[in-house]
C-alpha cells in the first residue's frame, strides 16, 4: 500500500519546502496527538481511548524549521497486527523518517519500552518522549531520563504534553537531532523473546516507584463501573442522564433559533421580491432551499451542542472503554467484540462517524459485522423525530418529571436499538460473516481530568460543526428537490401522487403514504423527515411556520393515533442509514454489495417490525 494514501490527514500551513521528516509514534493514548499538536499548532483529534487514531497526519513544526512531522497511529509493536499498526510499521520501515519521536507513557514505561527497543533496532535516529509524568507523580511514579538515555543510548524528554512542559527542549532536541550527522550509536538488535526481559531491566533501573494511593482509589472506581451488575447500571443511568440534560436542555434554544430564522427567512423573501425576480424563484430559494435547510439547523444544532460536549466528556475522563468493556461479553456472544461498543457510541453522534471509527477493529470479519450494523444505533439526526414523537404521545406531566419520562422512554429505544445491534450481528456472525472470533485487548486508560477549554473546541470543532456543515450541504439540495415535488405536475403534484401510491403499504404497516414518503426523502438527512411529514401534511410547501405547540393538531387531524406513533418510532430506530453513511460505508468497504446489505439489513428489520407491530395491535383490536 503507498505510504502516501495513508497520510489522510495532512494539513498545510505557510511552509511547503519540507527539509527533514520526523514520525511520531509509541503505544495508544501515551499523548502522541496531544504532542503533535503542540509542536505543530495544529489540532488533531485527541481523546482518553485505546484506538481513536486510526489514520496518520502530517504537520510542519511551528518554528519554521521546515521540520514536517508524522503522527502515526498508535501500536503495541512494530509486527502489526492491525491496519493502523501497519501505516506506522511501513512509515518506520520506509526508512523516510529523518528522525523518530517515540512517546512514552511514564507511568506505564517498562511496557511502552517493547516498541522503544523494536524501534531502536531499525531506525538510524530516534528520541524518546517520556510523556504525562505528571500522571506517574500522582501515582507515585518518578522516571530518571538521564539513566534512560545512558542506557539507551538516544535523547530522552520528560514532558507533559498537556500543559506543554517539556515541550520547548523536545522541539530542541529534534531540530539538533534532524541536522546532526551522526546517526544513533549502533545498539546489539534484541530478539523478540529477550526484549520483554530487557525492558523489564531497564525499567527497573530508571523508575521509582513510592506506594500509590491514587492507583487503589482507581481500582476501587472501576471495579464499580465494570462490575457485571454495577457496571451495567451506572451505565445506563449516565446514558439516560445524558439524554435528559440533552433534551431538556435543547428545547428553549431550539424554538428560539427558529423563530429567529422564520424572521430571517421573512426579510430574505422581501428582499427577493424587491429585485424584481419570479416569484417561483424565490419561492424555491426561500420555501425550498432555504427553509429546508434552517429547519435542519434550528432542529440539529441544540441537541448536538449539548450532547456532543457531554460524549467528548466521557470520552476525555475515560468512560468509553470502561463502556466497551461491560459489553464485551455480550458482543463477543454475538461473534463480535466490545470495540464494536465504542464505534456504536460513536454512532450516536452521526453514524457515518461510528462507520469510520469502525477501523479500529482488528480483524476484517468483525469489522464488517460492526460496520453493517452501526446504522441500528440512532444518530443525532433521528433523535429531534424521536423526541416529538415522545413528548407528543407518551411523556406525562409537566417540567422535570416530563424531562424524566421522556429520558427513560428514549433509554428504552436506545435499549431496543442496541438488542437490535446484537441480533444483527449474531445473524450476519452465523451467516455470511461466518469465521473465527478474534480475541483482542482492551485497554482501560487511567481516569484523566478533562481538560474544558480543549473539550469545548472538539466538540464543537470537529463534531458540532463538522456534522452540522455536512447536513447543511445535503439539506439544500433536498430542499429544492423537495419543492420541486412538491410545485411540478399540474393539479395534483409529483408529490402528492407518490404519496397517493405509497398510501396502501403505509397503511399496512400502521402509517400512510405521507409519512413513507418523508422517510424516502429524508434519505440524504435524518432530520428531515419529520419536517417532511409536516409540510406534506399541512400541504404547506414549505418547512416554516410549525411550532411545536402545532404538532399534536397537525398529527391528530391527520389520524394519528398511539399505534402510528409506535410504528414511525420503530421505522426512525430502523430504516436506511443516510446517504453520507451509505456513501461512508463504501469507502470502507469498497463493495456496492456490503453497502447494499448495509441498506437492506436495517430498512427490512424496520418495515418487518412495524408490520408484525400493527397486525398485533389490529388482531387485538386497540384501534
Ligand atoms: P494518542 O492516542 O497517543 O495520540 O494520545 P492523545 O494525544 O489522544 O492523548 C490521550 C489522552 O491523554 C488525552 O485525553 C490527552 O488529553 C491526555 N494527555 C496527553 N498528554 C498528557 C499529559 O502529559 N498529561 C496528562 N495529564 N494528560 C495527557
Amino acid at each position: 500500500m503507498g505510504l502516501t494514501r495513508h497520510i489522510e490527514g495532512r494539513h498545510s500551513n505557510s511552509i511547503t519546502d519540507v527539509k527533514f521528516t520526523v514520525a511520531l509514534m509509541g503505544n495508544p493514548n501515551v499523548g502522541k496527538s496531544t504532542v503533535f499538536n503542540a509542536l505543530t499548532g495544529l489540532s488533531r483529534h485527541t481523546g482518553n481511548w485505546t484506538g481513536k487514531t486510526v489514520d496518520s497526519a502530517a504537520g510542519f513544526m511551528k518554528d519554521d524549521s521546515g521540520i514536517e512531522i508524522y503522527d502515526l497511529p498508535g501500536c503495541y509493536s512494530l509486527d502489526a497486527t492491525s491496519p493502523e499498526e501497519e501505516i506506522a510499521r511501513d512509515f518506520i520501515m520506509s526508512g523516510k523518517a529523518d528522525c523518530t519521536v517515540i512517546v512514552c507513557d511514564a507511568s506505564c514505561l517498562e511496557r511502552n519500552l517493547n516498541i522503544v527497543l523494536q524501534t531502536l533496532d531499525i531506525t538510524k535516529k530516534a528520541i524518546i518522549c517520556v510523556n504525562l509524568v505528571d500522571e506517574a507523580q500522582k501515582h507515585g511514579i518518578t522516571v530518571d531520563g538521564n539513566a534512560l538515555s545512558k542506557l539507551l543510548g538516544v535523547p530522552v524528554f520528560l514532558t507533559n504534553a498537556s500543559k506543554k512542559e517539556g515541550l520547548s527542549e523536545l522541539s530542541k532536541g529534534i531540530r539538533e537531532s534532524v541536522s546532526a550527522k551522526h546517526d544513533s550509536p549502533e545498539r546489539p538488535q534484541c530478539p523478540p523473546a529477550s526484549r520483554w526481559k530487557d525492558a523489564e531491566s531497564i525499567s527497573k533501573l530508571v523508575v521509582s516507584t513510592d506506594t500509590d494511593a491514587q492507583g487503589a482509589r482507581q481500582l476501587k472506581l472501576d471495579r464499580l463501573l465494570t462490575g457485571r451488575i454495577t457496571g451495567k447500571l451506572i451505565m445506563l443511568l449516565m446514558l439516560s442522564l445524558v439524554f435528559f440534560i440533552t433534551m431538556v436542555g435543547a428545547n428553549y434554544p431550539s424554538e428560539l433559533l427558529s423563530r429567529l430564522f422564520d424572521f430571517l427567512l421573512e426579510s430574505i423573501r422581501s428582499g427577493l421580491n424587491g429585485l424584481c425576480v419570479s416569484e417561483r424563484f424565490v419561492s424555491a430559494i426561500c420555501d425550498g432551499m432555504l427553509s429546508t435547510l434552517m429547519t435542519v439547523v434550528s432542529v440539529m444544532l441544540p441537541p448536538m451542542a449539548i450532547f456532543f460536549p457531554l460524549f467528548t466528556f466521557m470520552e476525555d475522563i475515560g468512560l468509553l472503554p470502561r463502556i466497551a468493556f461491560n459489553l464485551d461479553r455480550s458482543f463477543s456472544k454475538c461473534g463480535s467484540c466490545g470495540k464494536q461498543a465504542l464505534t456504536c457510541c460513536m454512532g450516536f453522534g452521526c453514524n457515518a462517524a461510528g462507520v469510520i471509527g469502525c477501523r479500529i477493529i482488528e480483524s476484517p470479519k468483525e469489522r464488517l459485522i460492526a460496520i453493517l450494523t452501526n446504522s441500528f444505533i440512532p444518530c443525532n439526526g433521528r433523535f429531534p423525530t424521536l423526541t416529538a414523537l415522545i413528548t407528543v404521545f407518551f411523556a406525562a406531566g409537566a417540567g422535570v418529571l416530563s424531562g424524566i419520562t421522556h429520558a427513560l422512554i428514549l433509554t428504552g429505544l436506545i435499549l431496543l436499538s442496541l438488542c437490535a445491534v446484537f441480533a444483527a450481528s449474531k445473524l450476519l456472525s452465523c451467516t455470511v460473516l461466518r469465521g473465527q472470533r478474534s480475541s483482542f485487548i482492551l485497554e482501560l486508560p487511567p481516569f484523566r481530568k478533562p481538560r474544558i477549554g480543549q473539550l469545548i473546541i472538539r466538540s464543537v470543532l470537529d463534531r458540532t460543526l463538522f456534522v452540522l456543515a455536512r447536513a447543511v450541504i445535503v439539506a439544500i439540495p433536498a430542499g429544492l428537490v423537495i419543492w420541486l415535488l412538491k410545485n411540478c405536475g399540474g393539479e395534483v403534484s409529483w408529490l402528492d401522487s407518490l404519496v397517493g401510491m405509497l398510501n396502501p403499504i403505509g397503511r399496512v404497516m400502521g402509517m400512510d403514504g405521507v409519512i413513507l414518503m418523508a422517510f424516502i426523502l429524508g434519505i440524504p438527512a435524518n432530520e428531515l423527515v419529520m419536517p417532511l411529514m409536516l409540510m406534506i401534511y399541512s400541504g404547506a410547501g414549505t418547512f416554516s411556520g410549525f411550532g411545536a405547540e402545532s404538532l399534536p393538531l397537525i398529527l391528530s387531524a391527520n389520524g394519528w393515533g398511539l399505534n402510528t406513533a409506535i410504528c414511525v418510532l420503530l421505522l426512525m430506530l430502523f430504516h436506511s442509514p443516510c446517504a453520507t453513511t451509505l456513501l461512508t460505508i463504501k469507502k470502507e468497504t469498497h463493495s456496492f454489495g456490503w453497502t447494499f446489505l448495509a441498506f437492506l439489513l436495517p430498512s427490512l428489520t424496520g418495515v418487518a417490525l412495524c408490520l408484525v407491530f400493527n397486525v398485533l395491535w389490529q388482531a387485538f383490536g386497540l384501534s
